[in-house]
């Protein structure tokens, strides 16, 4: 059981409030937020041991360097990777999918296909669309039901010997759905295909076993972990990370340059050019420590209880449809008011000091395969209560009353 009272003293921003109301923070999905232990790990970082990483012989960059390359240990530890240069920091997911997008150009050819699913954030489609372009790779995509599940039938029939790469998120930031990524991954492994799973959204909810999934790759990013923005992670089979190109070329990436030749460092340098955000690492480390305190297991029972409870709440409001309705699915609950804007709805519970996200949340064929222009979505993590809940429902009531 989680003492969410205790929790909740961790977080600074849950004390404020927003238009003269308590702060309620249901835009977890988009960004978490940041416990004074994180901070601290901030102000520590720039107050006594702040100087670049790898190259200086002086104290403070020792120290640095070794804080952030005990980050990458945690991060190692977190996802259970078998080796810690198997761990690339990176800007975030985005970087981490273009990171590899850019690294399978030279390893496909005309009409070697890519499965990509109907589920995908945009970061997860453009950068393989734009591979596509590159290489003359064709891009499959495995449809979604109106529960907003993966088709798994239609996934297996799409998958052949020309399947090269497969790219899905553990879960849908649109709508929550946990998707089957050990079926997808083990299905996709008998035809020879690498995967990539997108975790910017489990990984707040669930603890990842890399090596018991057997992913190729995994991607996340920190900001949604408890963690700061601008910082996130790439964890990469050892042999395909070998077999792939750099990304960016410069400082820290190389072994030896002259103008006639130069040659890359190991791994995982040769996929970390140039200065990194080096605080950004170590308050990666501290973040997962501090969600590894309360515990994973812990969380989502908490988080399953929230949703629940929202959900009962909310589609008890008449004219209201919840989209996604798997029974498979995290702390997301993303809806319409019949006939009204998702912004209006958005809008007026700002007022009120609620916020939420709405828009398409950067998953456009979603709404189309629904035919709406998008969704209020309210997600909640595990510092959020019941009673917050309820006064989102109040929210909404308000909301319908004031714009039907
Ligand atoms: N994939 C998913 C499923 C996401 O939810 C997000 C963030 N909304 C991203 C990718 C992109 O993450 P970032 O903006 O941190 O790179």
């Amino acid at each position: 059981m989680l003492d969410i009272n205790k929790i909740r003293q961790d977080f600074p921003i849950l004390k404020r409030q927003v238009n003269g109301k308590p702060l309620v923070y249901f835009d977890n999905a988009a960004t978490s937020q940041t416990p004074q232990q994180v901070i601290d790990v901030i102000v520590d970082y720039y107050s006594n041991y702040n100087a670049n990483i790898h190259r200086g012989v002086h104290a403070l960059s020792q120290e640095a360097t070794d804080k952030y390359e005990e980050a990458r240990l945690t991060i190692q530890h977190h996802f259970n990777a078998e080796k810690a240069h198997e761990i690339i920091f990176t800007s975030g997911t985005t970087h981490s999918i273009n990171l590899v997008a850019n690294g399978f150009a030279t390893l496909l050819q005309k009409d070697d296909e890519l499965i990509v699913s109907a589920l995908e954030h945009h970061s997860n489609i453009v950068p393989w669309q734009m591979l596509c372009e590159k290489t003359g790779a064709i891009l499959k995509v495995i449809p979604m039901t109106l529960e907003g599940e993966l088709d798994m039938d239609a996934y297996s029939k799409l998958l052949s010997n020309k399947t090269k790469l497969v790219f899905v998120n553990h879960i849908s930031n649109a709508l929550g759905t946990i998707n089957p990524i050990k079926s997808i991954i083990d299905q996709a492994h008998k035809v020879g295909a690498a995967v990539l799973i997108d975790g910017a959204q489990a990984c707040p909810h669930i603890k990842p076993d890399v090596q018991a999934l057997d992913a190729d790759f995994y991607v996340t990013s920190a900001h949604k972990i408890c963690g700061p923005t601008g910082i996130g992670m790439l964890y990469g089979k050892e042999a395909w990370l070998n077999k792939m190109q750099p990304y960016q070329g410069g400082g820290e990436m190389i072994d030896q340059v002259t103008f006639e030749k130069t040659t890359y460092a190991g791994l995982p340098h040769k996929f970390e050019a140039g200065t990194p955000n080096i605080c950004g690492g170590i308050a990666f480390g501290a973040a997962l420590d501090y969600m590894n305190a309360i515990g994973f297991d812990a969380i989502a029972d908490y988080e399953h209880e929230l949703l629940d409870y929202g959900t009962k709440q909310l589609e008890a409001i008449d004219g209201l449809k919840i989209y996604g309705t798997s029974k498979n699915k995290t702390s997301v609950i993303s809806f319409n008011l019949e006939g009204i804007h998702p912004y209006d709805v958005g809008t007026l519970l700002d007022k009120m000091g609620i916020a939420v996200r709405t828009g398409h949340h950067c998953a456009q064929p979603i709404m189309a395969f629904y035919k709406i222009p998008g969704t209020v979505r309210a997600s909640f993590a595990f510092y959020n209560t019941k009673s917050e809940i309820d006064a989102l429902v109040e929210g909404v009531k308000k909301a319908k009353m004031m714009l039907s």
